[in-house]
């Protein structure tokens, strides 16, 4: 047995409910203590040196495995210039012979646009090359890589190496597929430890993407036990009889309602600010989503969908509530990112019980004056993106994820970027946006009576930080001192 003393730890049952040592046997909490128990307690003492512990951090929306292996591959996050973009790219290790770069955004650079097929091909004349946009609605591939695709459709004949959409999905799919089982083993152990890190203690992962197979998953599934974070898993197909012989409880994550507001996809009720006649992209049509959720529904499949625009989650909505309505069963469909909604949308997700899987971190990276959203949306609009407060008023389960790779996975910038969202009236307390990635997390998985809070009988999954994020103005630099998963202890100082 392990007891953790001279600490304050946060229950997240309510706000100041706290304890001061907590006993664990095991993979277990077994006891909390609000003052320190007796000496002749049969235990291994740890003096956590008044470190402020709250339930292990959990991403309720990752793409661990196209994170993890970009990880493995080039950051081009900091790159200054075009230049900037091909030095880390000719310096990047290959994976299973495949050479990877994302969260490239042609807004960041001077030159405002992708590199072109032939300034890849100099550098990689006989490497496939993926480089992602940093919302992973578009990408650019070498020559290498456009001779290798299995193309449905003709390349036009000045192909420039740039791709969005169907075959955005299609080049990445190929890039994807074509790992063998140890790089992909290997990509999800390089997200387990980014996640461990950060605090997490279980990370939802989609498997697959909008276009593909879901070929890992039954590889994960096998070898969960590999790696020290928790993964839930979602199998991103549409394929409702496969899911179900997989045994997955849910069935989606990112499918693709709509697009990106950045790629002038998500679908709208009213046309793009900047582009007066676009109203972006219903991937689907009304029929395809009705026959798809009432058939997931009456299975007893959690569902999930990306849902960006109004439009797009409307239309969603729209097949929730009615399933909902004729064969009710608690089964917390997710909308995942769920941007712009207007009273009446939340008004509908709260009667049909459906869950809302938020990124916070996108308002921080688009919210704001003159930033993407306002340049897309117009003012109006985008005071109605992200609105965690009108979303939680209504009671509706609420969690948080970073959809890393787009933005990083680090749930207390996460839950900085919820506290101090950019519309002031959306903002919520520190409290509420912890639990977002702990007590709320929890229940998305029905995992509320295992994880997310300090209770006895809990496992003992925690984060312990150098500071209170209740009290602190500086949480996204909050230190993490260690993370104990299932009672073992990860010493991260
Ligand atoms: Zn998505
Ligand atoms: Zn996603």
């Amino acid at each position: 047995m392990i007891l953790l003393y001279n600490a304050v730890f946060h229950k997240m049952t309510s706000v100041d409910d706290i304890c001061n040592a907590i006993l664990i046997d095991g993979e277990k909490i077994v006891k909390l203590y609000s003052e320190l128990p007796p000496d002749n307690l049969s235990a291994t003492r740890i003096d956590l040196n008044k470190a402020h512990v709250y339930p292990g951090f959990i991403d309720t929306h990752t793409h661990s495995f196209e994170g993890g292996l970009y990880s493995l591959g080039a950051d081009l996050a900091p790159a200054e210039n075009l230049r900037d973009v091909l030095d880390i790219l000719s310096q990047t290790q290959a994976v299973s012979g495949k050479i990877f770069g994302y969260h490239f955004d042609e807004n960041n650079i001077p030159e405002k646009r992708f590199p072109t097929i032939s300034e890849l091909d100099m550098l990689f004349p006989d490497k496939p090359v993926l480089l992602r946009r940093v919302d992973g609605h578009s990408c650019v591939i070498n020559s290498c890589a456009a001779k290798s695709i299995p193309w449905d459709q003709k390349l036009p004949s000045d192909f420039n190496g740039y791709l969005k959409r169907r075959a955005n999905g299609r080049a990445t799919n190929w890039f994807h597929r074509n790992l063998d089982d140890q790089a992909i083993i290997k990509a999800y152990g390089k997200a387990a430890q980014i996640a461990l890190k950060t605090g997490h203690t279980a990370v939802h992962t989609m498997i697959g993407d909008a276009h593909a197979d879901i070929k890992h998953f039954n590889l994960i599934k096998d070898n969960l036990n590999l790696f020290p974070v928790d993964f839930i898993l979602y199998p991103q197909i549409t394929d409702i009889d496969l899911v179900l012989k997989l045994g997955s409880p849910r069935i989606g994550g990112c499918i693709l309602a709509d697009g990106s507001f950045g790629s002038h996809t998500a679908a709208l009720l009213e046309p793009y600010a900047d582009d007066p006649d676009n109203y972006g992209i219903l991937y689907h049509t009304d029929e395809f989503w009705e026959s798809f959720i009432t058939r997931a529904h009456n299975h007893n499949l959690q569902i999930a969908i990306h849902c960006i625009g109004d439009a797009a989650i409307s239309q969603i909505l729209r097949c929730y509530h009615q399933v909902q309505k004729d064969n009710p069963k608690d089964l917390r469909h997710e909308i995942i990112h769920n941007e712009l909604t207007s009273d009446q949308m939340l008004d509908r997700m709260a009667e049909a019980d459906i869950s809302s899987v938020m990124q916070p971190l996108f308002d921080r990276l688009w919210g704001g004056d003159d930033n993407l959203y306002e340049k897309v949306l117009g003012k109006e609009r985008t005071s109605r993106t992200n609105r965690l407060r009108s979303i939680l008023n209504r009671g509706i389960l609420t969690t948080g994820g970073s959809d890393w790779y787009v933005t990083e996975m680090n749930a207390l910038k996460g839950i900085d970027a919820a506290v101090r969202i950019h519309n002031p009236a959306e903002a919520i307390s520190p409290f509420e946006a912890v639990s977002l990635y702990t007590s709320q997390a929890a229940r998305l998985s029905f995992d509320e009576d295992r994880t997310g809070m300090i209770l006895p009988g809990y496992q003992a999954d925690l984060t312990c930080l150098a500071e209170d994020i209740l009290s602190s103005s500086q949480i996204h630099s909050i230190k993490i001192r260690k993370v104990i998963k299932r009672g073992e202890i990860f010493d991260l100082e």
